[in-house]
């Protein structure tokens, strides 16, 4: 085996080891030294040194990975506070104001009510009709009026239930979606160490 000339890092005294040796003990000092090959020359270092080296260096590269991802949760939270009062602008919108001033969320029930009344209206004009009742065209004419705006709220009030509904769920998608990330990002987050247990 081929002998090479080194040097203890530590006391300075001449050391020959083999040419593929990667660790030896001085002699002199008796301290443990890395043996570091680097194209046509070697050197050494001490064992602990390249230990702290390299504890250092991952430490350095968690904390650069925690920041990054803290970052990231600002970032996704951000967003979720965006896409928050995004809906409260758009909910305001598709709310119904009533005669008192004061905003619904409109229902189908709403509707289904209008409707109702329409319906009764029509089986009391039925009735008057059946019965010979005589009355005033102009009753006539005003019951006509009340089941056509009836039917028509009614309709408007449903369509209105409904793209509510809607946004309403695509706001809820959009929200849980921003929020599995970010809980997904808070287990990738956890200390390294509680990912080892985890092996079946
Ligand atoms: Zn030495």
């Amino acid at each position: 085996m081929k002998l090479i000339a080194l040097n203890c890092n530590n006391c300075g005294a001449k050391l020959k080891v083999g040419e593929s040796a990667k660790f030896v003990t001085c002699k002199h000092c008796e301290t443990q030294l890395a043996i570091h090959h680097e194209e046509g020359s070697a050197f050494t270092e001490l064992v602990e040194a390249t230990k702290r080296v390299e504890e250092r260096t991952e430490e350095l590269a968690g904390q650069v990975e925690e920041l990054a991802g803290q970052n990231e949760r600002l970032l996704l939270q951000n967003e979720l506070e965006d896409l928050d009062r995004e809906w409260e602008r758009e909910r305001a919108k598709l709310m119904t104001r009533g005669s008192d001033g004061h905003l619904s969320v409109p229902t189908q029930r709403q509707a289904l009510f209008l409707g109702f009344f329409s319906a009764t209206l029509v089986v009391l004009m039925l009735f008057a009709a059946f019965n010979g009742t005589k009355l005033h065209d102009l009753f006539w004419l005003g019951a006509v009026a009340m089941l056509a705006i009836g039917l028509f709220r009614a309709h408007q009030v449903n369509e209105r239930a409904l793209v509510y509904r809607r946004a309403l769920a695509a706001h809820e998608a959009a929200r849980n979606s921003l929020i599995d990330e970010l809980s997904a990002l808070r287990e990738r987050l956890q200390p390294k160490r509680k990912k080892k247990k985890v092996t079946t």
